[in-house]
């Protein structure tokens, strides 16, 4: 603060948002019953080459300068978060909890949140939070001690001592039923029974997923029954799904993230939407689908470059994002499940004559899934349209409870051998765990053979079976883990247009 004509100025790279903290600051000052210094105000943000954006350093603005100008003297080291209203009121702002936490291993001990924001800064662990509702509040706490603080602690919220550490597969965590939106049950889909098979060596392993079938054939109801069959997130994807809920929302949390994530974004999502990235450098649906899964409905009407960004997430795990100035990278361990019709009008390969594509057509529409993109699926399955008589004569089928419960247990059996699902081993680890025995070995060569995959058609191969085996509860990979295995490997001559690499 110097003398001079009144004025105030922010400089290191503040975004838009974060200059027009000037207006809420000034107001948010005069209305909790402090004088604006009418002096010459210069706001440092530092390091001075990093970006700056949004409306979180608004809070430590205004006590700044009611610090500067002595209204308010401040006792000890605090860290201050929250954005202002023109009338003084604070709000919460996305990525709080992140915010909170970094600053807590910054050995930044004491931290003043707004009150909308605290029970999500309460799930960081080792920090002392406390909320204050306005600049008023938070000016008056900034005074006080340690101890004998004005504002009433809401009670913790129950984070369980949060054992850090603990082993992922742990019975904890992976029990049954806790997302919030569960979708249909499994019941309610008529006939399919092969798909049904499918999702649930998907949902099992891991391992990604197409659907192909005409339209009414049960892709999108099939697709939408996947949450109500997720097993619920560990201790340690808890809190990852929790801090990537905290950065991508909108609303205040109050609890940690549980429900395993399904995210089912619209084809015209853009390329930022889908990877991360825009002015905010903010996660994309790969990233919010983390440890959770990935529907793609209409899987070839997607931006082509849109879905060919989706090959080094699906390998990697994670996925950087830069913009200028800027780079994160952020995790993506994502499943990914689609669903498409065979051609545009939907009912080739059927045989009926209904398709009026021309072959070209055909052709090009399924070539929209690359050759590589293709080459990342374990499961292809064909999900004929379903007779009438089928729909309405059919008996009932497994509810999601006792598949759930099947899923819960394979996946359990997969944490203890090797500490991760099926669908990410490779190599060694994943010849290991199939332990094939000289039989199944030379039965495995031979599938191979006949259709002529490569090596990595040959790993996918082998995962799936894998899975198999674990859902029936064996040790050992037989021959007709392999066949099944190899069943949904070769979409070939049943799904038109469709000669999928090896
Ligand atoms: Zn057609």
């Amino acid at each position: 603060m110097a003398p001079g004509l009144p004025g105030f100025t922010i400089v290191g790279l503040a975004d838009t948002a974060l200059q027009e903290a000037r207006e809420r600051v000034r107001g948010a000052i005069r209305n909790s019953g402090y004088e604006y210094p009418p002096r010459r105000i210069t706001v440092n943000l530092a390091p001075a080459e990093l970006r700056k954006s949004g409306a979180s350093l608004d809070l430590a603005i205004a006590l700044g300068i009611l610090v500067g100008s002595e209204q308010v003297s401040a006792n000890g080291r605090w860290a201050v978060l929250g954005e202002l209203s023109l009338g003084g009121e604070l709000r919460s702002m996305p990525g709080l909890l992140p915010m909170v936490a970094a600053l807590g291993r910054r050995t930044v001990k004491r931290i003043v949140v707004p009150l909308d924001g605290l029970a999500e800064a309460r799930l960081a662990c080792d920090v002392d939070v406390v909320a204050a509702a306005t600049l008023a509040e938070a000016a008056v706490l900034l005074r006080e001690s340690r101890r004998g603080r004005a504002r009433v602690q809401p009670p913790r919220v129950e984070l369980a001592a949060d054992g850090l550490g603990e082993r992922v597969g742990s019975d904890r965590g992976w029990g049954i039923g806790v997302a919030s939106e569960m979708g249909p049950d499994l019941a309610e889909v008529r006939g399919q029974l092969e798909a049904r098979r499918a999702l649930e060596l998907a949902l099992a392993g891991g391992h990604s997923m197409v659907m192909i079938g005409p339209p009414g054939s049960g892709k999108t109801l099939l697709a939408r029954t996947v949450p109500g069959l997720l097993p619920a997130l560990d201790d340690q994807e808890a809190r990852i799904a929790t801090i990537i809920a905290s950065v991508s929302g909108s609303e205040p949390l109050t609890d940690l993230v549980r429900a395993r994530p399904f995210r089912s974004p619209h084809h015209t999502i853009s390329y930022a939407g889908m990877v991360g990235g825009g002015p905010l450098l903010s996660p994309g649906e790969v990233t919010r689908a983390n440890d959770g899964v990935l529907f793609l409905d209409e899987l070839p009407e997607y931006d082509r470059a849109t879905l060919e960004a989706l090959r080094q997430p699906m390998e990697d795990g994670e996925v950087a994002i830069s913009r200028v100035g800027r780079a994160a990278v952020f995790p993506s361990r994502f499943q990914l499940i689609a669903a498409m019709n065979p051609c545009p009008c939907g009912h080739a390969g059927e045989g009926d004559g209904r398709c009026r594509c021309q072959p070209g057509i055909v052709d090009r529409y399924t070539a929209r899934v690359s050759g590589p993109l293709r080459d990342r699926i374990d499961i292809w399955v064909h999900m004929p349209r379903v007779e009438p008589a089928e729909y309405v004569l059919s008996g009932a089928h497994e509810g999601s409870d006792r598949v759930a419960a099947r899923v819960v247990e394979a996946r359990r059996r997969q944490m203890l051998r090797s500490g991760r699902v099926n669908s990410r081993l490779s190599g060694r680890a994943l010849r290991g765990a199939c332990a094939l025995g000289q039989a199944e070995q030379a039965h495995a060569v031979r599938l191979a053979e006949m259709d002529g995959w490569s090596a990595r058609g040959i790993e996918r191969l082998l995962r799936v079976a894998r899975t198999a085996a674990d859902l029936e509860g064996v040790e050992r990979v037989a021959e007709t883990h392999l066949d099944e295995a190899a069943r949904f490997r070769s979409p070939t001559g049943r799904c038109l247009g469709f000669a999928v690499a090896g």
